[in-house]
């Protein structure tokens, strides 16, 4: 595989990263997954724009602007024959001379880092059939949820607590409410109306969710944005997730008991049909 570092397209075995760089050392770092379907990117504009943020919000330097990134994007792409996978895009504060937990002075560069992932068939999920299970755990990451850091040790940790409990994932929930997954935004339906969490800083902005409000919107259904709590999950009439690499995923069981019916239920099949069609459209 060919990966994109700091400005070279290099095999993989031959790419480097500084130990000092601040992504290793204080996961001072952002970072961006773009879907790839049919060889063609999904919503790379959404993830350029949230990225630019991410780095506004952190007082770090744009290595490139989105029109080189989107070259990159593309050339990784086209190097590495993806025709369904993602792309990973990551972004550091550079390596200094030394640690040091002060930003380092203007003129260290910024490290760029973009790698592909093959994923056949990635639309065609078999998880997508049946639903997931989660499972609910205490939110315990930091209070700026809403910007794309690399510091994911806590959704990692609750991976791994959802597969000791049989479970394919974990939602998290702060002062008696849903915030989001470990990787992607929770959505309850009930009643025909979609709920799902608000934006503020306690979670980030996804950018599927984005798209799916909007077609779900368009098709006419009832959306509220706010927090529920995990009582309104569990008797909800249905539920899921989305993000950029599952798109729209049906959950059917949380903490063990069914939601709905216990299988994927007709929202989520609709809105994942709906997002996967026009997506597909829109790709550039
Ligand atoms: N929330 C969290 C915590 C995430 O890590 C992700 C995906 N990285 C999402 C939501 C979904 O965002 P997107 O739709 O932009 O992939």
């Amino acid at each position: 595989r060919t990966v994109y570092v700091n400005g070279q397209f290099v095999p993989e075995g031959e790419a480097k990263v500084s130990v000092f760089d601040r992504g290793f050392l204080f996961a001072d770092g952002v970072y961006e997954v773009t879907s790839v379907l049919g060889g063609k990117l999904i919503d790379f504009d959404g993830h350029a724009t949230r990225l630019e943020r991410s780095l506004r919000e952190l007082d770090m330097k744009a290595p490139v602007d989105k029109d080189e990134l989107l070259a990159v994007h593309r050339e990784l792409v086209e190097i590495n024959s993806i025709e369904d996978g993602m792309i990973y895009l990551q972004i550091t504060r550079g390596a200094p001379a030394d640690r040091d937990f002060a930003y380092p002075a203007a003129d260290v560069e910024p490290t760029i880092v973009l790698f592909t992932q093959n994923k056949p068939g990635l639309a065609d999920s078999p998880a997508a059939k049946v639903g997931i299970k989660v499972i609910s755990i205490e939110d315990q990451r930091w209070g700026r949820r809403d910007i794309k850091t690399v510091q994911l040790l806590y959704p990692s940790m609750g991976k791994m607590m959802a597969k000791a409990a049989g479970a394919d994932d974990a939602w998290m929930v702060e002062d008696g409410k849903v915030t989001e997954g470990t990787s992607n935004n929770a959505y309850i339906v009930k009643d025909g109306t979609i709920i799902t969490r608000d934006l503020g800083t306690e979670i980030l902005h996804g950018i599927t969710r984005a798209a799916v409000l909007r077609f779900a919107r368009e098709a006419q259904m009832k959306v509220e944005e706010r927090g529920f709590t995990l009582e309104e999950a569990k008797n909800a009439d249905e539920a899921f997730i989305t993000s950029a690499s599952t798109f729209v995923m049906p959950v059917v069981e949380m903490d063990g008991q069914k939601i709905g019916t216990g299988e994927p239920g007709p929202v989520a099949k609709r809105l994942r049909e709906i997002y996967l069609e026009e997506s597909r459209k829109a790709a550039t």
